[in-house]
């Protein structure tokens, strides 16, 4: 190798010769570190930085070319370093217009909630301990009677999510037994739960009963019989049967479920403490309703009542202590993690004048698209500023959803800010759709990242759910400007992105 290399072409070269036959082109080890900044140093500690460095070296060994100056290198170290820390799971802008999207986390958490998981976990707490007797307590205690006082229901368990409170209401009172179940209500909800599966888990035998589209009550009448456990209704969610439909009537089959003595059990899914409608939203089955044609009702914490993952079983006292007293239980029991949020939420129940207030998922459920196109507008100028030679940016009327199975053919009206990928000058070089998919890559890309959906070749940022403006300006200032002249919108690649 020459060993005047400094103005050397950036060709790829043997690996090693440069740092072993010239050292000046590639700094040691020892150099680069010693001209560390202190903060790096403390941040990162000694040990990774030199780990980074060797790697940053390693790499332009490999790749050849050009030796970058020694800031330069110490840059790349550390910028691995805080790529590195970042979590995996970190918070996102949901701009979907999903309120309850599964992928995203569903129910956003009242900081007061939050408050109360974070003074749980730093210290020890009474999860299992009765602060009165000064004896063994147990955890669903927390919750138990706030369940009952909000539902009207005589016991509650909680349990991992609902799921999970399907599957021990199932094996719990219906282990090697029939369950009764409409064919009209054996669906599929999402991320693999589908009802016939899990009845199979929990050791019962399906029994199926009437058509899709038409249930009588005299269907159940033939089919329930000294094999019968349980007799389970199942909330369509997501799926909406219409048209020639037939179902029985609730009061009459919770009637024949009593004189036969077999318990009736209702998957709610969703399930909502409080009537929606008196919120100005489509009405939705609350628990109380529920409870009063069925003995047991399932539901999930972290849909409509915006709480945290977890799945609740509420109803006849026998039939909990049936429930409770099952070895599932154990095995799907909630952290108090999941206690102090679940409690600290259900408080804000018994002040229903302030709910809409207070409650995340209700305050971004209740807002009228008024305002909502109002903040877009007021938003508009500042967003198109920082997507400036990237997007157009304007606002529309848009369509958002719950989300999590509620109210499937329901919708919110709402508004959105419309990010329009620029053209590239003179040819396109990809079409529109490629231009929208690398914007998005863009979007996710950002320290906070951003989460919109796509439609017609642009991106829909539907403000419902956005409360935090200042974070999302900040978050967007990080999109870097196309380099006047030199690059167009068409420039701004995916591969640009994931560094
Ligand atoms: C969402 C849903 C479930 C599952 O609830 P998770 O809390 O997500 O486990 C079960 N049944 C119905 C009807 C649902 O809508």
């Amino acid at each position: 190798m020459p060993s005047s290399a400094k103005s050397s072409s950036p060709q790829i070269r043997p690996a090693t010769a440069d740092a072993t036959q010239n050292p000046r082109r590639i700094p040691a080890v020892e150099r680069l570190l010693g001209g560390a900044a202190p903060e790096d140093l403390a941040v990162y500690g000694r040990t990774a930085l030199t780990e980074a460095i060797r790697a940053v070296l390693a790499r332009i060994r490999t790749e050849g070319g050009p030796v970058p100056d020694e800031a330069a290198i110490r840059a790349e170290a550390t910028g691995r370093l805080a790529a590195e820390r970042r979590p995996s799971l970190r918070p996102v802008f949901n701009l979907t217009g999903t309120v309850l999207h599964t992928n995203l986390g569903r129910a956003l958490l009242p900081r007061s909630a939050a408050e109360a998981v974070a003074a749980v976990m730093v210290q020890a707490s009474n999860l299992e301990f009765d602060l009165g007797t000064g004896a063994r307590g147990e955890r669903d205690d927390h919750v138990e009677g706030l369940i009952c006082r909000l539902t009207g229901a005589e016991a509650a368990v909680v349990v991992n999510n609902n799921a999970a409170a399907v599957l021990l209401v199932l094996n719990a009172l219906a282990m090697r037994k029939e369950v009764v179940v409409s064919r009209g209500e054996l669906v599929e909800i999402g991320g693999s739960f589908r009802v016939p599966d899990v009845m199979v888990r929990a050791g019962c035998r399906l029994h199926e009963v009437g058509t899709t589209n038409r249930t009588h009550l005299r269907d159940y009448a033939e089919a329930i019989g000294p094999r019968t456990g349980l007799v389970m209704k199942v909330h369509p969610s997501n799926y909406a049967i219409a048209g020639f439909t037939a179902a029985a009537d609730p009061a009459d089959l919770h009637g024949l479920c009593r004189a036969r003595g077999v318990p009736l059990a209702e998957d709610l899914g969703s399930g909502s403490l409080v009537d929606l409608a008196a919120y100005g939203l489509p009405p939705e089955p609350t628990v109380r309703g529920a409870l009063e044609r069925a003995d047991l009702v399932t539901f999930s914490g972290d849909k409509l009542l915006g709480a945290v993952q977890c799945g609740i079983v509420a109803g006849r006292k026998d039939l909990i202590a049936r429930v409770r007293k099952n070895p599932l239980k154990r095995a799907l029991r909630v952290d108090k993690m999941t206690y102090a949020a679940l409690e600290a939420v259900l408080r804000l129940y018994l002040h229903p004048e302030r709910l809409a207030e207070e409650l995340p998922t209700l305050r971004l459920l209740t807002r009228d698209r008024a305002g909502i196109t109002a903040q877009a507008e007021r938003l508009a100028p500042a967003v198109a500023e920082r997507v400036a030679g990237w997007a157009h940016v304007s606002v529309m009327d848009c369509i958002s959803q719950i989300g999590s199975g509620a109210l499937p053919v329901e919708t919110l009206p709402s508004a959105a800010l419309v990010l329009t990928p620029v053209p590239a000058d003179g040819a396109a070089r990809r079409g529109a759709g490629g231009r929208c998919k690398r914007l998005a890559e863009r979007l996710r890309a950002l320290p906070i990242p951003v989460i919109g959906r796509i439609s017609d070749d642009a991106i829909l940022l539907d403000l419902r759910t956005l409360e935090d403006e200042a974070g999302l300006l900040a978050s967007l200032a990080s999109v870097v400007p196309p380099t006047a002249g030199s690059r167009t919108a068409e420039d701004w690649s995916g591969n640009e992105l994931r560094d």
